[in-house]
């Protein structure tokens, strides 16, 4: 018998392969959108908008001051009577109109979402967008069946509603807060995050597309001034908002005392739990996206990884392996896997909690590999050796780092992913279903993933306990803060 040659490895070069952005064409300068036009800012401030992988001004965008708060709740108030008054079969048209929208200009929203936002371009085009695409959907469809969302309860639109959204998904977490808004009757004021305007802006050409009622949904670009006055206004029914813990502590202060609606949902510092019975390689990939997708700008991250003593130096050295494979650079290459930092000042921030890091003791790894010379990057980071109290293994880094903490006995493994201030999300690696059912039950956090990280779907819940918020979104349940049961 002939012998089988012997297989050789080859070696994978990946030639770039950007994405063409020639077909986007951006305006000079972006307007704050109000009652269904646009129109200059009050104070005539205007900030350049910068893609953060090259420090390259995108556009100007106007900076909205209370006059334009003002004046968007004016519109919203204004449009509310007859919005809420539409037959809900109407209302959940337009709702549709908006997902079609997006789906059309999907390739465009993906590339500016990268762009504005420094994420691979692999992850806009197939998650950002068609998961914002499926939340309008998704809501158009419960426009017309609030009754069975609301289990039969009487209920009304909350009225106004003022929504505040941060940089790291921003057309995701708009149509997060908007489709549930709109499908239940209430008009909108939306804050996007100061870095990353421009698809919020692009969606308010989608509503002008889709000819919604002029004033139904407003759209205030500004800085943490224009969200301030957002949630400070009096005509405002209800603050949806979604960013840091800190923030989100002023906004409940703000709000005390008042009849407003509030849902926060805000940081995180998740743990995910890999048992000795799991598959390890494929809890290997389920670590990397768990950590590295959207450069770990994720509230949900998991960010702390505990591993069971009897595979932990396993799974550390195979996580390390795959590490050294993550192509870092250009988010508008189709096979980059970790994209520019959102900005300068979260880059100082991740910074700052990894010397913290260093300094407490805990082994630090960086993949090595070349960074571009401009722009905001943080290769992919390991710590080992870290202690439950040391910052790395507290703070949420928001950054492409992760902590690895162990454990021998699933009840500790249960204690320690406990023993945080954060409850906002976690997995579990077993083999065993009712191993993982147990865990699930006893975390206190609102997702807990098995045997995967970072599902979302429109129809499922998600938000947290303790510090990472209250209230849901996605799901029957995301209906229920936008509706006062009478
Ligand atoms: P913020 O909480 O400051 O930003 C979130 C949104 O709130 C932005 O639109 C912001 O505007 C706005 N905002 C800021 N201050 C106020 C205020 N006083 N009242 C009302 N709205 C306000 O987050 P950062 O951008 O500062 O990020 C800091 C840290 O927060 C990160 O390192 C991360 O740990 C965490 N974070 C968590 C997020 C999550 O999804 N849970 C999302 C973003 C951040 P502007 O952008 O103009 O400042």
């Amino acid at each position: 018998m002939a012998a089988t040659t012997p297989r050789t490895a080859l070696a994978w070069e990946y030639s770039p392969a950007p994405e063409a952005t020639d077909h986007i064409r951006l305006r000079d300068r972006y307007e704050l959108y109000v009652d269904g036009a646009w129109r200059p800012p009050e104070s005539g401030v205007y900030e350049a908008t910068i893609n953060p992988a090259t420090e390259a001004p995108l556009a100007e965008v106007a900076q909205a001051g209370n006059a334009d708060v003002d004046a968007a709740v004016a519109a919203a108030r204004a449009a509310l009577p007859r919005w809420q008054k539409l037959p809900a079969l109407e209302r959940g048209k337009y709702v549709f109109r908006i997902a079609r929208l997006i789906q059309e200009r999907a390739r465009e929203l993906a590339i500016v979402e990268s762009l504005d936002g420094g994420k691979p371009i692999r992850e806009s085009r197939d998650v950002d967008i068609p998961l914002a695409a499926a939340h309008f959907f998704y809501y158009a469809g419960w426009a017309d069946k609030l009754a069975y969302g609301l289990a039969g309860r009487a209920a009304e639109p909350m009225g106004v509603v003022g929504q505040i959204v941060p940089w790291n998904f921003p057309l995701l977490m708009a149509a997060w807060k908007l489709a549930p808004a709109l499908a239940c009757g209430n008009t909108a004021v939306l804050k996007p995050a100061e870095t990353t305007p421009l698809t919020a802006l692009l969606l308010a050409e989608i509503m002008q597309e889709a000819e919604l009622p002029a004033g139904v949904v407003n759209i205030l670009p500004g800085d943490g001034s224009t969200g301030a006055a957002l949630v400070r206004h009096p005509d405002i029914d209800k603050i949806a908002f979604t960013g840091s813990t800190g923030v989100g502590k002023d906004i409940q202060a703000a709000t005390a005392g008042r009849d407003i609606g509030l849902t926060l949902e805000l940081g995180g510092k998740s743990a995910n739990i890999v048992f000795d019975d799991a598959a390890i390689d494929q809890a290997v990939e389920g670590i990397v996206n768990g950590i590295f997708f959207n450069q770990g700008h994720v509230c949900c991250a998991g960010s702390r990884l505990l591993l069971q003593e009897s595979v932990a130096e396993e799974v550390i050295e195979k996580l390390w392996q795959r590490m050294g494979r993550l192509r870092v650079g250009d988010p508008l290459d189709k096979n980059t896997d970790v994209g520019a930092i959102n900005s300068a000042a979260q880059l100082q921030r991740i910074e700052a909690l990894v010397d913290a890091g260093e300094r407490e003791g805990a082994t630090r790894r960086t993949v090595a590999c070349t960074l571009p010379e401009r722009g905001y990057w943080f290769p992919p980071t390991l710590f080992t050796d870290v202690a439950p109290a040391h910052r790395i293994a507290v703070d949420e880094i928001f950054g492409p780092v992760v902590s690895v903490l162990t454990f021998r006995t699933q009840a500790e493994a249960v204690e320690k992913a406990n023993a945080s201030a954060y409850g906002l999300a976690a997995g579990v690696w077993t083999d065993k279903g009712s191993r993982a059912l147990a865990v699930a039950r006893a975390l206190k956090a609102g997702v807990v993933w098995q045997n995967t990280y970072n599902q979302f779907d429109p129809t499922s819940p998600f938000g947290g306990y303790k510090e990472s918020g209250f209230g849901r979104e996605g799901g029957a349940a995301g209906l229920r803060p936008y509706v006062r049961i009478r």
